[in-house]
């Protein structure tokens, strides 16, 4: 079981087949240790999911059995992302959910990088 109490990694979820390029994305940006791509229901201007290579179901799995060089190598990527999508001036909203109560759809670990117009309070 995963930390979240989600099961255990199921190497056939969505995101594990578009890392394997068995389903396409549209990539922003790819590297050892992290893959970008817009979301397919963006819910802001710019609307980015950035997934770790490895087999982690959520930030907890991740931060729980990945190297140190894994997170460093993906946080860093995420930041970069950001940056390269002109986000990092006026600001951004990232967003990982984990587990059942967070609503998590997809069982493989992703931070939303939201964008592109002032986006208030996050009450919910
Ligand atoms: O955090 P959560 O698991 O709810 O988010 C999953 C996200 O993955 C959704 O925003 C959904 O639109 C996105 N998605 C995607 N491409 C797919 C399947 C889901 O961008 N093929």
């Amino acid at each position: 079981m995963s930390v979240t109490g989600l099961p255990p990694y199921d190497p056939q979820n969505i995101f594990a087949r578009i890392l394997r390029g068995e389903i396409p994305c549209k990539k922003v940006h790819e590297d050892e240790f992290a893959l970008a791509f817009h979301d397919i229901n963006p819910l802001a201007p710019t609307h980015v999911l950035v997934i770790p290579k490895g087999p982690y179901v959520s930030a907890a799995d991740f931060h729980a059995g990945a190297t140190t060089e894994e997170i460093a190598g993906f946080w860093r990527a995420v930041g970069a992302v950001a940056k390269s999508l002109g986000l990092e001036q006026p600001g951004h909203r990232l967003i990982t959910n984990m587990g059942p109560h967070s609503g998590q759809e997809v069982p493989h670990f992703h931070v939303h990088i939201l964008g592109g117009r002032p986006l208030g309070r996050m009450l919910t």
